[in-house]
């Protein structure tokens, strides 16, 4: 292919006479490298019909169960002893649906699944291999055991920050808004004591260190305010936000706590917020961001919306290579076009592990991941690309460079010869190592040297070039 449109009409627009002349190097260039063509092959590699699943959440078990249902065998690998990750400290969800009950439920019909197998209190020491064919290493209660699967689906979640300011954690009146959820849940008789509640938003979200938004908090915060009006309608609820961010069909309730008697206040980040204990009183001081002026208020319960934060530098990211972004979240191939895979082939994301999100959006992301897995594990043999590097040992000095440089880890050294190999079932055929090789040993199907040079040498003379590339 010669791609003149987008790569030479629609950049030269306004020199039709320079783009002519470029489109006839090109065609030349296109022309010398065809001559050169040689058949691509491309490898089948063939598909262990087994998931695994990284994560006993409810977005993992609700993907190993789509998966056992549909007949696939899945090992479920949780590094707790309890399935049910943040959930079990989940009240309801934002439309009032009880979320211990449909955890109960969820965590039964996984351990009753033949064709799961739940490995709790178990951790991955490693893992190797490539689409249809990893083995992942796991250690539990001191036995290691290597596991075979064909698909792997990373549904490892996340965890609330633990606040470092507000007096957390040295007055018992402050809490986070999960460990109110857990009160809600234990049906806790002092709640019904409370006078004044006040929640604070974004706390360690949208800073500097965490710039994201945590989207579970605000829904929380409005579904908590709420509940604490039905325990004790004569409650004074306040909440002190910056923005408050209760997307969709969730604005309901925003409007049902207002019309409730619920008071928002925005208050001022720049100018801070003091919590402090005055003698029996829990004082909180801020600036009204609409009034401009201090307010005071004096809750017998501060509840800080804390942040969805994810592990940083997690090493299930260097076992399955595939990538993080800045703030730990794993991150999907193509936002739009492969929402719930990665670069890497055979590995999914769902749940926590992919950006903070409530429980409704995990399950569903957990169906689509299970569903993608799925286009594998049934197709028991895939063909991977013919477009891809592959080392002539001979010329091999062994320098490692390759195998360094590969964003895929498709290079390694073979322990008896010691020279490089490339697994094609890794190869992206980005080039890298072709064009990093001192000693020209590895060669890219479709982009030899031979080809690149022949285009070179067709395009003409580069110094007097007539088109600015
Ligand atoms: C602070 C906070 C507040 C939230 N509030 C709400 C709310 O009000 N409403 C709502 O709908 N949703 C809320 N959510 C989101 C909700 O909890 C999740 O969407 C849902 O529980 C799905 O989570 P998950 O399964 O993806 O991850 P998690 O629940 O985090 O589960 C992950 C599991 O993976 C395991 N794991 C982690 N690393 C490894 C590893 N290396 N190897 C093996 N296992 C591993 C963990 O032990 C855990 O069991 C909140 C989440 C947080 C963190």
């Amino acid at each position: 292919m010669t791609n003149i449109r987008n790569q030479c009409s629609w950049v030269h627009t306004h020199e039709p006479d320079k783009a002519t002349q470029k489109a006839r190097d090109l065609i030349r260039m296109a022309v010398a490298k065809v001559a050169l063509h040689e058949p691509l092959t491309e490898p089948t590699v063939q598909i262990k019909q087994t998931a695994l699943v990284v994560g006993g959440g409810v977005a993992g078990m609700a993907a190993a169960k789509n998966l056992a249902g549909q007949g696939y065998p899945v090992f479920l690998v949780d590094k707790s002893d309890l399935l049910g990750g943040q959930a079990r400290h989940l009240h309801e969800t934002w439309r009032g649906e009880d979320i211990q009950q449909y955890l109960t439920g969820l965590i039964e019909g996984v351990e009753g699944d033949r064709n799961i197998e739940v490995l709790r209190g178990a951790r991955i020491k490693e893992a190797e291999g490539f689409v249809g064919n990893f083995r992942t290493t796991i250690e539990k209660e001191a036995e290691t055991r290597t596991l075979e699967h064909g698909v792997t689906i990373i549904a490892s979640g996340a965890s609330e920050f633990v606040p470092d300011r507000y007096l957390y954690g040295k007055d018992p009146r402050v809490v986070t808004g999960l460990e109110l959820q857990q009160r809600f849940i234990d049906n806790d008789p002092g709640l019904r004591e409370v006078n004044t509640a006040l929640f604070v938003q974004c706390v360690g979200s949208r800073i500097p260190e965490r710039p994201y938004c945590s989207k579970v908090c605000c829904t929380q915060s409005v579904k908590s305010a709420l509940e604490l009006k039905k325990i004790n309608p004569e409650m004074n609820v306040f909440v002190l936000y910056r923005d408050m961010r209760p997307y969709g069909l969730r604005e309901d309730l925003y409007r049902e706590a207002r019309f409730s008697g619920i008071s928002f206040i925005r208050y001022d980040f720049d100018t801070g917020l003091n919590v402090a204990a005055d003698g029996r009183d829990l004082r909180v001081l801020f600036t009204d961001s609409v009034l401009r002026r201090q307010m005071e208020i004096c809750p017998d319960l501060l509840i800080l919306a804390s942040a969805v934060i994810a592990e940083k530098k997690n090493p299930i990211a260097q076992f399955y290579k595939v990538t993080q972004n800045d703030d730990g979240f794993f991150q999907e191939a193509h936002v739009k076009l492969r929402p719930v895979d990665f670069a890497t082939d055979g590995v999914f994301v769902c749940g926590l592990a992919h950006g903070p999100k409530p429980v409704d959006e995990s399950i569903a992301q957990a169906q689509a991941a299970a569903a993608r897995a799925v286009t594998f594990l049934a197709a028991k043999q895939i063909s991977v690309s013919g477009t891809v590097a592959h080392v002539d040992a001979a010329a091999c000095s062994s320098c490692g460079v390759c195998v360094s440089i590969c964003p895929y880890s498709a290079p390694r050294f073979n322990e008896k010869t010691g020279r490089a190999e490339i697994e094609s079932a890794l190869c992206k055929g980005c080039g890298l190592c072709t064009a990093s090789c001192r000693s020209g040993a590895i060669h890219l199907s479709g982009f030899d040297n031979d080809q690149v040079f022949s285009q070179i040498f067709a395009s003409g003379d580069c110094s007097t070039c007539a088109v600015s590339h």
